[in-house]
């Protein structure tokens, strides 16, 4: 059976690459009927926050990626790694290196003068350790093969060759005792059974060394596969502003977590000219094999685009939770909250169906969506305060004594009393519905007229339009 894992150093959110690995892992598992595993990476303990590790967590659910089993953490496993160092020791595929960080110092800065790759040179690979210094711990190095090649048959990288000369005897246990990352994944991967390592292309040389190590213990390799960075739209390495956020910047700007997985799956993968799909198709039709092998570019338009999609398609009580969830950490949340109070909920899902054919984000909704609680007299924006002028006032004032006369406050009713009201007045019907909209609202632009008349009432709705007409 297929075992993924996605391994997240915690060291920050959890970053918008990171979710997509995770959510290529979590679905190649899936069209397997496999499992995918959660590590955290946490041995950089100067870097590894327990925040980052809740905020990789929170990301991980909020977009509905779970893991089987519980999060395996890398750092309670140090003793394991240190077995396997000393067991490499012991059979002859590692040494035990005496350099001093200035030796080192001096063999990078040799290296760079005569115009070498700036690697360790094997001063104690075969050296008689009978000279080495007294009461000094070494650090246990892997003695990589110097000759040959180390070859990975990448899933999506094809065939890789790396000349076993490039790649220097790196260290697996450091002289304090603590294991490096390039064995500590060795050995989780291992013992964590993981059949696919699918990360990010910046690993490609890693899995070279890694490949080596597990020659090296008698183990079977993972296989591969490696995936092209996320670029920004420009082709340049993914900055802040274009996109490198966390799941929860992403979640604070309004996005769906669907909208987002949709969005994320579609970077670097394909399926013909499929666009939107549900988890179920993406689940079917995901496979390694249709990984591009080159860079995906972030566009923000094209996201927001599929947010407002999946927004149209998710049902109003629906997205009134997704509202519930998100307003409280809002910076302006708490207001907004009790200037919503207790019955605003169900105004607010009345409007939705007006309210989501506008959005493009929760937040765009939330802001068209101000005009239901807002308090008389209303502030009016600068396009308001222009229908609002003498003639639209006047039209207004026209206008009130027939929607007074409206008995069932119903769209259609409101709708043929408007357009009734303007016919009967040689008016065009927008020259009545903008002041209208804009008295109603405080804006120029809103949902549909008739249905905010309707959401907001007979008395609240005949009082703004009177606070207009004086
Ligand atoms: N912890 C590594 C990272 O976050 C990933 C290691 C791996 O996937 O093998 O970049």
């Amino acid at each position: 059976t297929v075992i993924t894992r996605f391994a997240p150093s915690p060291t920050g959110y959890l970053h918008i690459g990171g979710a997509r690995t995770a959510l290529f892992n979590w679905l190649y598992a899936k069209a397997k009927g496999g499992k995918m595993l959660l590590r955290i990476e946490d041995t950089d303990q100067a870097r590894s926050t327990e925040g980052a590790i809740l905020a990789i967590l929170d990301g991980l659910r909020w977009l509905g990626i779970d893991w089987d089993g519980e999060p395996v953490y890398q750092l309670s496993r140090a003793e394991r790694h240190r077995e396997i160092a000393e067991q490499l020791l012991a059979a002859g595929h590692a040494y035990r290196c005496y350099a001093t960080p200035e030796e080192l110092q001096a063999m990078r800065e040799r290296a760079r003068a005569e115009g070498r790759a700036p690697g360790y040179d094997g001063t104690w690979r075969d050296r008689d350790h009978s000279d080495a210094p007294a009461g000094m711990t070494p650090a246990i190095r892997f003695k990589a093969p110097r000759e040959g090649e180390t070859v990975i048959e990448d899933r999506v990288q094809g065939r890789v060759v790396f000349a076993n000369k490039d790649l220097d005897d790196l260290i697996l246990l450091r002289s304090d005792g603590s294991p490096t990352y390039m064995l500590s994944v060795v050995v989780d991967d291992h013992d964590m059974g993981i059949t696919h390592v699918i990360r990010g292309d910046d690993h490609l040389t890693n899995a070279a060394r890694q490949t080596q190590i597990f020659k090296a213990l008698g183990w079977e390799t993972p296989i591969y596969a490696h995936v092209p960075l996320i670029h920004g739209p420009d082709g340049a390495k993914l900055s802040k502003r274009h996109g490198a956020l966390g799941a929860e910047a992403y979640r604070a700007m309004g996005y769906l977590p669907a909208a987002l997985r949709n969005y994320l799956v579609r970077l670097g993968w394909s399926h013909g000219d499929a666009e939107i799909m549900s988890t179920e198709e993406m689940i079917s039709w995901f496979d390694l094999d249709a990984i591009g092998r080159s860079a995906a570019r972030f566009d923000f338009a094209k996201l927001e685009n599929l947010n407002g999609h999946y927004l149209r398609a998710t049902p109003d009580a629906e997205l009134i939770e997704h509202l519930k969830a998100l307003i409280p950490d809002l910076p302006e949340g708490g207001s907004l909250a009790a200037q919503i109070g207790a019955d605003g909920w169900q105004k607010l899902e009345r409007a939705m169906p007006g309210l989501k054919e506008r959005a493009k984000t929760l937040i765009e909704l939330l802001d068209s969506a101000a005009f239901l609680f807002a308090t008389r007299p209303l502030t009016l924006d600068d396009g308001a305060l222009k229908q609002l002028d003498a003639q639209g006032r006047e039209t207004l004032a026209a206008l009130l004594p027939a929607l007074q006369g409206v008995e069932s406050w119903t769209p259609q009713a409101l709708e043929a009393c408007v357009r009734g009201f303007a016919e009967a007045t040689g008016r065009k019907l927008g020259k009545v519905a903008q002041p209208l909209r804009a008295a109603l609202t405080g804006r120029a632009t809103s949902p549909g007229i008739f249905d905010v008349l309707e959401v907001l009432g007979r008395d609240e709705a005949l009082g703004r339009i009177g606070d207009q007409v004086g």
